[in-house]
């Protein structure tokens, strides 16, 4: 019996060129570049941030260090002092600590208590040095920041032992 093929409405053309695409050998990792190596730093950086303020004994309870009502770290933020957009004191361990949302979202910072609890925690001067220390050009470098990814990583797993 003759048969008819059965005839295609659209042609078969599009497969070609996504299997060559496909055939061409992949890059294993993706390439470390300044903006995604910021965007890692900044997520283990707040994380450590966060967790160094918190009271392990008070199941992982940190008071903001604006208005000291405590949170669970979970859902505290890690509040800049000197905002983020100042390049030099951006991952200053002194000019980041455990904050409210209510603090750090709805009050600006709430700068007041801010400026009150770094003076009584790291003395007066506390408050120029991070200035000055802003104020100073930083320049970004792939392996200055991808040192501080793994700095800040072996730094979370000292805090898993430690809790
Ligand atoms: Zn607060």
């Amino acid at each position: 019996m003759k048969r008819t093929p059965l005839k295609r409405k659209t042609p078969l053309r599009a497969k070609t060129p996504l299997q060559k695409k496909r055939a061409k050998p992949r890059r294993k990792a993706k390439r470390d570049t300044v903006p995604s190596l910021r965007r890692k730093l900044d997520r283990v950086f707040s994380e450590y941030i966060r967790r160094r303020d918190a009271n392990h004994s008070l199941s992982g309870a940190a008071k903001c260090c604006s208005c000291y009502r405590p949170f669970h770290w979970t859902i505290m933020d890690a509040g800049h002092y000197i905002k983020r957009g100042k390049a030099a004191t951006r991952y200053d361990e002194r000019n980041v600590h455990a904050q409210c949302h209510w603090c750090n979202r709805f009050q600006d910072g709430a700068m007041p208590g801010y400026t009150l609890f770094l003076i009584r925690r790291y003395g007066p001067d506390i408050i120029e040095t991070l200035y000055e220390k802003s104020t100073q050009e930083h320049k970004w470098r792939v392996t200055e920041l991808r040192a501080q990814v793994a700095e800040y990583k072996a730094k979370l797993t000292e805090l898993d032992a430690a809790t």
